[in-house]
């Protein structure tokens, strides 16, 4: 019952992160900019007071401005879904439900610094994913304080900070490396901090193995958009939102599947 309610309040702060990231990223004609309101983005007109709880809101006001009626983007309230439901998963491996591993080296003591570590970078890879998708950036703004909050939690947590620090170092390595061969044309500054954050956060095994995954998602993604021709080969992909969602797996399954495929060889 306890754990039940922790993960309801869990969503609920979740949804209130949401509700916060979409105000100050969303409502705006200019998606690269973060706003101070949040406003109409055709008429300018404030939101609704009802508009302004979390998730209900949107479907409070019909989808649609209270002034304008102009129809409010479906994203809002699955931003904010996705923070609720990140907030939820993060809880549960946190509680060790769900099947979900919590690390090895996390005390039984500091399982709250370890929901706090990843539902913090995880309203960083939520907003990541946004941004890189929507406008082809990773903001520095998102990318370095989450690598502040990566490195201060997991020193806190007990790994080691050799670890952490290989882990930043090569996977940043790895896209500065391609930054200067191709003089920024094949990966760009904020690829490189992306990947400081990913090794910060998981080290460099798992760093590495979420590296993999990115790929791999962004293989398969980048394929089927060719079969349904939405795409030809030139277009650019947002690989920032890749590694969002490798960095997210992960966390949640990463040692599991290293385990796994290490079993293939004894
Ligand atoms: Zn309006």
């Amino acid at each position: 019952m306890t754990d039940a309610l922790y993960l309801l309040g869990a969503a609920l702060l979740g949804f209130l992160a949401g509700g916060i990231a979409n105000a100050r990223i969303m409502r705006t004609k200019e998606s690269l900019i973060f706003t101070t309101s949040r406003s109409c983005s055709i008429c300018a007109a404030p939101a609704h007071p009802k508009e302004m709880l979390p998730f209900v809101g949107y479907f409070a006001v019909k989808g649609r401005c209270h002034k304008c009626k102009a129809v409010i983007p479906w994203q809002y309230p699955a931003t904010e879904l996705a923070f609720a439901a990140l907030f939820a998963v993060f809880a549960a491996r946190a509680l060790g439900m769900w099947g979900l591993v919590t690390p090895d080296f996390v005390a039984s003591n500091a399982l709250w610094v370890l929901f706090v570590r990843d539902a913090l970078v995880a309203c960083a890879l939520v907003l990541i994913f946004i941004f890189d998708y929507r406008a082809f950036i990773i903001p520095d703004r998102i990318t370095i304080p989450a690598m502040i909050i990566a490195i201060i939690c997991n020193v806190a947590l007990g790994l080691p900070v050799v670890s952490i620090l290989l882990g930043g170092f090569l996977l940043g390595g790895f896209f500065a490396v391609q930054f200067l061969m191709s003089q920024g044309r094949w990966v760009g500054g904020g690829d490189i901090r992306m990947g400081m954050l990913m090794g910060f956060l998981l080290g460099p095994w798992l760093g590495v193995e979420a590296l993999l995954l990115s790929y791999v998602a962004g293989a398969a993604v980048g394929v089927g958009l060719l079969l349904t021709k939405k795409r030809d080969m030139d277009s650019h992909v947002p690989f920032g939102t890749f590694m969002a969602i490798g960095t997210v797996v992960t966390l949640l399954w990463g040692q599991q599947l290293l385990d796994w495929y290490l079993g293939f060889f004894g």
